[in-house]
């Protein structure tokens, strides 16, 4: 049996940059992964959905062309086969470099599958190790319920699969509208497929907000049939086409693209059996500022498989602290404030506390918002739809958090997570500049529209004034 200090289980995002803090400082671990290499967001995940979702966007583009004066745009059309290629072929230029380095890692990367013996011991199959601390950051596997999958065999399909499609079908039903689901059937839908999505859970692309969630189903309807009810899979017809059902209708397809959630790589590693204590979602209880298991501090759980932020930066900083904890128990570290979004058109975004969570937490804030519909850099990019919402503290202002379906929200909600986490409030917000004519320019109208609901003793200036007014200039 071979002895080291670390042993991390799971060479994705969390377990690479695990691997990477500790190589700084020994040698003396050992990397093991029994899937593919690559990681999912370069394989499966962020990376070639981005790809595929540019093409879709890119082609979209042409509904807008004869408005603005560009004759031509009937004549455009998708070559699928050709799309499918385009994307693997970026996909591998975004995992070649990462598997390239990890042939590198000679005996220090095992490629097999990692199960407890005890707290301290894994068994790989036909090899034990025993490790002082181990990182588990296992990731998560697309959930396909076993009903679907009997009845519908190889025409349901994952995210997993989905881009190894050599083309697409005509007809296509997204199951589970979450942020995967949305942002892969609008795209289906823009690259000319007949798309209709299920999702029984009015939190489309993971939008929080009422308003914004109305805003979102009423601009994806344009473009692909909705129903917001559960679907269940039926039969195979006699074409060969696949139906699924839902609220008494029946819907006959091509492919099923499953998106029903994601669960955490668990069961496998036994962790049960060795006798860690787990919660309600059978998930080991664990901090979740260490990522220690309870009971077991040597054991640490990073990225998508603690299922508490399931996204790429969170991974990555995840597998940072489980790496600096793992070598020095006795370090903290904060984490950053929230950021999520998704890649739909108008992009859906969040940062900061959503307004259920300052609900439930019982902080008293107010809204400021604002519409695109008229705002003036929106309308020249002919993108003059969406909503944004700012919360701030209704006391003093602080912008607390945001969410918002608009043009950019990439960026727009970037800005306002930096100022989040640098506790910055409306007024000083608004002091900052805005260039003109841009999109911030709608930020700014929901700022003011916030500032104006905190009470202030004094009117709020447009600038600040100088520290010593008598210095002059
Ligand atoms: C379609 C899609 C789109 C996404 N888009 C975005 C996006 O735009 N932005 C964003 O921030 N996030 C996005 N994500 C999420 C992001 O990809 C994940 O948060 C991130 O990849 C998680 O990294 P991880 O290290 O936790 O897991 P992974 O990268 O999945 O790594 C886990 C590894 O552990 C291995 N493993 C599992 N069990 C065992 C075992 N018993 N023994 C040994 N090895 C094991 C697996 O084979 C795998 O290699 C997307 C995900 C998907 C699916």
């Amino acid at each position: 049996m071979k002895k080291v200090k670390y042993a991390i289980i799971g060479a994705g995002t969390a377990g690479l940059t695990a691997k990477r803090e500790i190589s700084r400082e020994t040698d003396d671990y050992i990397l093991i992964n029994s899937g593919p290499l690559g990681t999912t967001c370069a394989r499966v995940g962020c990376m070639p959905s981005k790809v595929f979702i540019q093409v879709a966007n890119d082609f979209h583009r042409r509904k807008v062309f004869e408005q603005i004066g560009i004759d031509g745009a009937d004549a455009l059309k998708v070559d699928t086969q050709k799309v499918m290629k385009h994307t693997r072929k970026l996909r591998d230029s975004f995992t070649n470099p990462i598997i390239n380095s990890m042939e590198k890692m000679g005996d220090q990367l095992i490629q097999k599958k990692a199960r407890f013996i005890d707290d301290h011991t894994l068994d790989l199959g036909d090899d034990k190790i025993r490790a002082e601390k181990i990182i588990i950051a296992t990731g998560s596997t697309p959930v396909v319920p076993k009903e679907w999958k009997e009845k519908f065999g190889e025409q349901i399909v994952t995210t997993d699969e989905l881009f190894e499609l050599k083309e697409l079908p005509q007809k296509i039903a997204v199951v589970g509208l979450g942020v995967i689901g949305l942002e892969m059937g609008q795209a289906l839908a823009r690259l000319g497929l007949d798309v209709i999505g299920f999702s029984a859970n009015p939190t489309l692309g993971g939008a929080q907000d009422k308003d914004i969630q109305k805003h979102i189903q009423k601009e994806l309807s344009k473009e692909m049939t909705i129903v917001s009810a559960r679907a269940k899979p039926v039969r195979r017809d006699s074409d060969g086409r696949i139906v699924v059902e839902s609220e008494g209708q029946e819907y006959a397809v091509d492919l099923v693209l499953s998106s029903m959630g994601r669960r955490p790589n668990l069961e496998s590693l036994g962790l049960k059996e060795i006798g860690i204590e787990h919660d309600e979602k059978d998930l080991p209880l664990f901090d979740h500022q260490s990522l220690q298991i309870k009971g077991h501090p040597h054991l640490l759980l990073a990225g998508d498989v603690n299922q508490m932020r399931p996204i790429l930066h969170e991974a990555s900083d995840q597998g940072f602290i489980a790496a600096q904890v793992a070598m020095d128990p006795t370090k903290c570290f904060q984490m950053r404030t929230p950021l999520a979004m998704t890649f739909s058109s108008p992009q859906i975004a969040q940062a900061g506390q959503t307004s259920s969570e300052l609900k439930n937490k019982g902080i008293e804030f107010i809204e400021g918002e604002v519409s695109f519909k008229d705002q003036g850099r929106a309308k020249a990019m002919v993108k003059n739809s969406g909503l944004l919402k700012v919360y701030v503290h209704a006391k003093t202002g602080e912008l607390l958090g945001t969410e918002m379906a608009c043009p950019s929200a990439e960026h727009l909600s970037h800005l306002l997570s930096w100022a989040i986490q640098q506790k910055l409030d409306v007024f000083t917000l608004l002091k900052m500049p805005f260039y003109h004519p841009v999109l911030e320019e709608g930020l700014r109208t929901a700022l003011r529209n916030a500032s104006k609901k905190v009470p202030s003793p004094h009117r709020p200036m447009d600038l600040s004034e100088c520290p010593d007014p008598s210095a002059g200039s």
